[in-house]
Parts: C-alpha cells; structure tokens; sequence
C-alpha cells in the first residue's frame, strides 16, 4: 500500500464485527474499502461466542476469520493488520472531502 497516494471511498477502522460486517456490504456495492485493524478484538479472551445467527458457540476467533475470508472475493475490498493513530481532513479534490490517515503497526 502506498499510503501517500491510495484513495478509498471509505476506510474502516477496526475489523471486528462491525468492521468486517460494514466492508462486506461496501464490497458488495464495490466500493474501495481499506480496513485497518490492530487485531485486538475486545472478546479475545472469550473461548466462545454466542446469539449470532447460525453460529451459536463458535470460537471468536473463528469467527472473524471466516469474516475475512468471506470478503476476498471482493477485490474492491483491501485489509491491513494495522492501526489508526489519527485522521485528519486533508483539504478536497475534485469537490470530494478527503482524510488523511496516519498509520501504526503495532
Ligand atoms: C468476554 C466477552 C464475551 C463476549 N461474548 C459475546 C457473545 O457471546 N456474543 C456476542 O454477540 N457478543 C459477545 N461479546 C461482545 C463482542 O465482543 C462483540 O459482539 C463484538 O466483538 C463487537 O465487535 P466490534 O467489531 O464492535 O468490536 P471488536 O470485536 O472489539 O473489534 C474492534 C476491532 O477494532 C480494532 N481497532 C480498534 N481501534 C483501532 C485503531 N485505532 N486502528 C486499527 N484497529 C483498531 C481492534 O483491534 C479490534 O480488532 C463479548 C464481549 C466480551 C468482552
């Protein structure tokens, strides 16, 4: 990835659920989608996850990576083990709003 120059219609920060959930309907609609995720998911020390719909007990971990494989086919979709320190606005182009984006890796 070269961060100074990739543009995205919508960067998700955090691959958990939500953030798996949010970039699999944006691939869908074949939006350009980076998520960064630090790999820290609050349940992490759970052995079991419970009440989701067809996955009753399933490991959490097993869980977010079915998640992530689930969007490969979706190639509009990119995903990062990386954190997000800051956003900033970085002015617009071409009318659109954009942000900036500094990156950590741990
Ligand atoms: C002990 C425990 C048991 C639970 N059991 C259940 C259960 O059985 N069933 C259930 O439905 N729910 C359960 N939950 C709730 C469960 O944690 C949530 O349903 C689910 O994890 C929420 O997903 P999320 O994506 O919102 O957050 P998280 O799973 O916490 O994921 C957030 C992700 O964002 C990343 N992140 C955060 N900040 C940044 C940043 N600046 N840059 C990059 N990445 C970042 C984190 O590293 C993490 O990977 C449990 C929670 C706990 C604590």
């Amino acid at each position: 990835m070269n961060q100074n120059k990739e543009i995205y219609d919508c960067v998700i920060v955090g691959g958990g659920c939500a953030g798996l959930s949010a970039a699999l309907l944006l691939g869908r609609g074949r939006r350009r989608v980076l998520v960064c995720d630090k790999g820290n998911p609050r349940n992490a020390w759970a052995h079991e996850s419970h009440s989701f719909f067809t996955r009753d007990g399933i490991s959490p971990h097993e869980l977010l990576s079915i998640g992530r494989d689930q969007l490969k086919p979706y190639k509009s979709v990119e995903f990062q083990a990386i954190g997000v320190k800051e956003i900033k606005p970085s002015g617009n182009q071409f009318g659109e709003e954009l942000a900036k984006l500094s990156l950590s890796t741990n």
